[in-house]
Parts: C-alpha cells; sequence; structure tokens
C-alpha cells in the first residue's frame, strides 16, 4: 500500500488540490484529462479493484457514486459518464478504487 500513488495523495504525501474531501473520499482532477471535465472520485480506503472488494466496500462504492451526481449537481453538468476500470484487461492503471467522471461540459 505504501507504493500506491493515490494512497499519497489521500496522505498528502503528494500535492494535489482537493475539490471535495470527506471521510470516504476525495475527488481531483485527472493528470492526463479525456474529456473537458476528468474528475476521479477515489475511495481513501484503501481497495484494489471493483473485482477484490470486501463486505462493506459495497457501502463505500455507493458512496462515490453519491459523489458523483453532488458533483454533477454542483459544477451544473450537463450530463457526464461514469467509468471504473477493472483489471489490467479492463484497463485498470491504479490498483486504488476510483471511479472516473467525464464530461464535454464544465
Ligand atoms: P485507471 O486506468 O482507471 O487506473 O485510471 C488511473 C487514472 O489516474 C489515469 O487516468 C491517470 O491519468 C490518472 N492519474 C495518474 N496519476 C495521477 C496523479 N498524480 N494525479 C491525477 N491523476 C493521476
Amino acid at each position: 500500500m505504501n507504493d500506491c500513488i493515490f494512497c499519497k495523495i489521500i496522505g498528502k504525501e503528494i500535492p494535489c488540490e482537493f475539490l471535495h474531501d470527506d471521510e470516504n473520499c476525495v475527488v481531483f482532477r485527472d493528470i492526463h484529462p479525456k474529456e473537458k471535465t476528468h474528475l476521479l472520485i477515489v475511495s481513501k480506503k484503501h481497495i484494489h479493484s471493483i473485482a477484490e472488494m470486501e463486505s462493506g466496500d459495497a457501502k463505500v462504492v455507493g458512496h462515490l457514486l453519491q459523489m458523483a451526481q453532488k458533483i454533477g449537481h454542483d459544477l451544473k453538468l450537463a450530463g457526464y459518464k461514469l467509468q471504473i476500470n477493472v483489471g489490467k484487461d479492463g484497463g485498470q492503471e491504479i490498483f486504488h478504487l476510483h471511479v472516473h467522471l467525464l464530461s464535454k461540459s464544465g
């Protein structure tokens, strides 16, 4: 876990501007945006991926989705796409649970 870049961002070992920070997640901009708005909604708990969720982690995932709804509303996004990559073959590069929020508006 010490080598996890998102754990380092959450632990403020790597500087990063948070758009949102609560007890379950942080939200920040993707360093390589693929849309006008490209945010990452990242669980504070180090969960490797959806494939490796443990009991109780579904609540965390639910919270990430609720956060997507709040951000979409707060940023007045006309629409957005949510993406969770799972495993190497699913395009996952960082093995710490996160939801991509992508929008052509923002
Ligand atoms: P995934 O392929 O779903 O694991 O997505 C990982 C995402 O993290 C990629 O879109 C990267 O551009 C993004 N990323 C990697 N390092 C950073 C960083 N230091 N700050 C913000 N985003 C990052």
